[in-house]
């Protein structure tokens, strides 16, 4: 099938296309993500995506980059770090507004069908991809061509590394990486009073373990305190000797 694959990023990109290619589908990768803030950020994902698929002899497609678009639809649902409802919603309008773009530009440029690689990512809500790839491929009158590619992450994972390819640390909207940071310290605070916890339990352990290092130096010290008399005490019988003989 002559399908247009919407591409949110090179790593992504990779195991989708290996797995889509090998079952004989011809593909051209669009990247539509007008979600991806800020834009030199956008640049560097499209770069990446560029210089992987030149290599590989794959078409890439640039989509419209509008982020104020995406801010009028997805965007207006806002943070939701905590609130799981709230970011399924907003996740799911901006698959929307991506998956409805690549559905658009697939009819109009004579695709038979489209898919994604969103659904490598564990992060993602793969159900919700499921229904946005096809509910937009219905409406434009193409085919969808929906996977759940995410026993692949591991390997799309070992592979952008293995070949140096930059690796965003947050999903693409100013929100996730807000949301991203958040988590982050939020692990590392949680790392710290694990830490701390466990000094706090080993208190007692590490004060008997000092008191006897300091008792056997205290020893050693005594030891070595009793040797230079003894060895001073030699040494002045030796020269008493010595003087004696000299008489
Ligand atoms: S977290 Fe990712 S999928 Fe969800 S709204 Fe932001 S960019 Fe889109």
């Amino acid at each position: 099938m002559k399908l247009l694959l919407h591409a949110c990023c090179g790593p992504c990109s990779l195991e989708p296309s290996r797995v889509l290619r090998a079952a004989g589908h011809e593909l051209t990768l669009l990247y539509a993500n007008s979600n991806i803030a800020p834009a030199d950020e956008y640049v560097r994902r499209l770069a990446t995506l560029r210089e992987w698929a030149a290599d590989e002899g794959i078409s890439v497609m640039e989509g419209a980059y509008e982020p104020e678009a995406w801010e009028a639809c997805a965007g207006r649902v806002g943070l939701a770090a905590d609130d799981p409802e709230r970011r399924r919603a907003r996740c799911r309008a901006c698959y929307r507004s991506r998956l409805e773009e690549t559905a658009q530009r697939a009819a109009e440029a004579g695709f038979d069908g489209i898919g994604t690689t969103l659904s490598v990512s564990p992060y993602q809500y793969t159900d919700v991809i499921r229904e946005e790839v096809e509910r937009a491929a219905a409406a434009a009158g193409v085919r969808a061509v929906f996977e759940d590619f995410r026993p692949f992450y591991d390997e799309a994972t070992r592979r952008s590394r293995e070949l140096g390819m930059y690796r965003q640390n947050y999903c693409g909207c100013r929100f996730s990486d807000a949301e991203a940071a958040a988590e982050r310290a939020e692990r590392k605070a949680a790392r710290a009073a694990a830490r701390e916890a466990e000094r706090a339990a080993h208190a007692d352990e590490l004060a008997a373990a000092d008191a006897e290092r300091a008792a056997r130096r205290a020893e050693h010290q005594a030891y070595a305190d009793k040797q230079a008399k003894k060895r001073a005490v030699l040494k002045a019988l030796r020269e008493q000797g010595k003087r004696e003989e000299r008489k």
